[in-house]
């Protein structure tokens, strides 16, 4: 009962906004405030540390252990997903089996990049691999906007609908800015469809590759 009171406030805290009031956003990527109050670490080890043994929401009991992030720190690249698969779960490994080949495939024959970063929003697999509660997410995402603000990329790319949407606060038509290269305060992000996506319907598979040419360009300038 408290999840679905935390939720429906946040979703009323949204609406709010949207009709133009102002809030202090702890959601926000770029919210100072929220950078000032963040006490985690300034290291990925000890940030993984942390986000080990944490148990925020209630997805911790239902999660074998966090899957967390994996690449180079250094990376110039981020690449974050919505929530761990069940596969990832299981395997204890970010972007197992088809849709992480798929995704490395990628990254390393059509961007032809060897360092990069993989991160997901969510670090705790959700019963049955349920929607995540915005409660969840709240709990969560200090975690990926402490690892933004450690990687510092020059390029987020954000897979799938909800990622984008979690990690910016914004409600967007996903259709209208997949594929676009978005600047977001320090950061440019490019919203593109979820690897499961394209693995259980081939036919997105051209926009994405599209995509990916788009986005070697931008990385060629960058
Ligand atoms: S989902 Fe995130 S906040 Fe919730 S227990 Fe797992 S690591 Fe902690």
């Amino acid at each position: 009962m408290k999840n679905l009171k935390n939720a429906l406030l946040l979703k009323q805290l949204y609406q709010l906004q949207e009709l133009g009031y102002k809030f202090i956003d702890n959601l926000n990527i770029d919210n100072s405030q929220e950078k000032k109050d963040n006490i985690l670490p300034n290291s990925i080890n000890k940030l993984n540390t942390i986000i080990s043994k944490c148990q925020l929401c209630q997805l911790s009991k239902n999660s074998k252990s966090p899957i967390l992030s994996m690449g180079n720190p250094q990376s110039d690249i981020i690449f974050i997903g919505n929530k761990p698969t069940i596969l990832d779960s299981n395997n204890s490994s970010i972007f197992s089996g088809n849709r992480g080949d798929m995704l490395r495939n990628i990254i390393q024959n059509v961007l032809e990049l060897d360092d990069f970063y993989l991160a997901n929003i969510i670090k705790c697999y959700p019963p049955n691999g349920r929607e995540v509660l915005a409660n969840e997410v709240y709990s969560c995402k200090s975690y990926i906007l402490k690892e933004i603000e450690i990687i510092k990329p020059k390029i987020i790319i954000t897979l799938g609908e909800d990622t984008y949407s979690y990690l910016t606060n914004k409600d967007i038509n996903f259709q209208d800015i997949e594929g676009t290269i978005i600047k977001y305060s320090n950061y440019y992000i490019m919203p593109i469809v979820d690897i499961s996506t394209v693995l259980k319907n081939p036919s997105y598979k051209k926009k994405l590759y599209m995509n990916m040419l788009k986005l070697k360009e931008f990385i060629k300038n960058m």
